[in-house]
């Protein structure tokens, strides 16, 4: 019998950490979760160790190491127990597990993603942000370290299922698209005007999927879909204009690939992203995942449509960043998690998500990128140009 993986869930009290562990409490005899971590919520981390029992447990925000560690005790369960962001990167890298799921949210997770990579494990790459930011230099850690990425969100997922053999170069494969499929999100077939005044609430409110907020304003400014293009093409190393989005509402198709022949393969499922956790948790093989079986008579007529670019200019922004190449990815990033912040907090109107963003990449034009400390320094001055447009706008 195969040892079971053990696992490291890096954001476990998140959407993803619980689609995750619901995973791998299917499957006791494939996969063991060993790490578990939390940014602040003590008592949500506590309980997920109780039902798992890891073998370590972190908490991101070190003043909150004793809270933890008394919730455990109070608990019955013997695990160790760390703080702090430098502990899980280690504990990424460590020897307490093999695979990696990075869904912690936003730049956050750039340094436990590169660590893992790093260190050879099989990473489970849900926190796009970080290869939004660090593309080229995350795929490096990965190669130096010999280990995997196996893409977890659900586009890069289908793409990820209908390459031969996983990712050889696309154009040995004769593959000549990826089309990435998005919801259109809750504000989609609205004009302009119609946004003025949505609310926090109301971008959340995601019609097809449940995510995190942050994930979840993305969705309703179609930003999320711009960081999956660029994630896209540093996955699979597909060019800007080979990389297409497509508006499919239902949810139901993932993604495609376009071969040169006129082939076009796609992935469906229901929209849960446990079936792509459960792919990328036991591949090359498959387990049951909990979704239930799609069942398309039911599912009625599938749409189709172009996105609306001159609505929902982040998503256009994400393709400008993405041709200037260099860090204008990673500022794109920085200045849109800024931006969110402030409109999840009442203080920037939706439209506004997008005039933020495109002044910060207008006030810091491309440069290369060098290595992860010029890139965190950018970072920084990105999400301070951001926070300067935000003094100025309010
Ligand atoms: P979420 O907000 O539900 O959970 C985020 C997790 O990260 C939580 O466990 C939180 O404690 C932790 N966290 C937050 N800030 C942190 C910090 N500063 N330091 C350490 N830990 C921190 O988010 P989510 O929806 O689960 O998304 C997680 C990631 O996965 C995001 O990058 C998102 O884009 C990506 N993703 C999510 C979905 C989805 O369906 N939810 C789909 C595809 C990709
Ligand atoms: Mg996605």
């Amino acid at each position: 019998m195969v040892a079971p993986r053990q696992i490291a869930v890096l954001g476990a009290t998140g959407s993803i950490g619980g689609s995750t562990l619901d995973v791998v409490a299917r499957h006791p005899d494939r996969f063991r979760a060993t790490v578990l971590t939390a940014h602040r919520n003590a008592e949500a981390l506590a309980a997920l160790c109780a039902t798992h029992r890891p073998r370590l447990a972190v908490i991101a925000d070190p003043a909150l190491e004793g809270e933890l560690a008394r919730r455990l005790a109070a608990a019955g369960v013997r695990c160790e127990v760390a703080a702090g962001m430098d502990a899980i990167a280690a504990a990424a890298a460590g020897p307490l597990c093999d695979t990696v799921v990075a869904a912690i949210v936003g730049a956050a997770g750039l340094d436990s993603s590169l660590a893992a990579a790093r260190a050879g494990k099989r990473l489970l790459l849900a926190n796009k942000e970080s290869i939004v930011m660090a593309g080229p230099l995350l795929l490096e850690a990965l190669r130096a370290g010999g280990g995997e990425l196996i893409p977890v969100d659900s586009e890069h997922n289908a793409i990820f299922q209908c390459l031969p053999g996983g990712r050889p170069g696309l154009a040995q494969s004769g593959v000549r698209r990826l089309i990435l499929t998005a919801s259109g999100g809750p504000f989609r077939g609205r004009s302009r005007a119609e946004l003025a005044e949505v609310t926090p609430d109301q971008a959340c409110r995601h019609p097809k999927w449940s995510m995190g907020r942050k994930i979840s304003v993305d969705s309703a400014t179609l930003m999320n879909k711009g960081l999956e293009v660029i994630e896209a093409h540093h996955l699979f190393g597909a060019a800007p204009e080979a990389i297409e989005v497509l508006v499919h509402p239902q949810s139901l198709v993932h993604s495609l690939v376009e071969y040169v022949d006129g082939s076009v393969l796609a992935q469906l499922g229901n929209p849960d992203m446990r079936t792509a956790l459960a792919h990328a948790l036991a591949w090359p093989g498959r387990v049951e995942a909990g979704v239930p079986p799609l069942d398309l008579a039911a599912a009625g007529p599938l749409a189709f449509e172009s996105p609306d670019l001159a609505t929902f200019r982040c998503l256009a922004l994400a393709f400008q960043a993405l041709r200037e190449g260099g860090d204008a990815p990673a500022v794109l990033n920085a200045a849109n998690e800024v931006a969110v912040e402030a409109f999840l907090a009442g203080a920037l109107p939706f439209l506004s998500i997008a005039d933020v963003v495109e002044a910060v990449l207008t006030e810091l034009p491309a440069r290369r990128v060098v290595d992860i400390p010029t890139l965190v320094e950018r970072d920084r001055a990105a999400r301070a140009a951001a926070r300067r447009v935000l003094r100025n706008a309010c």
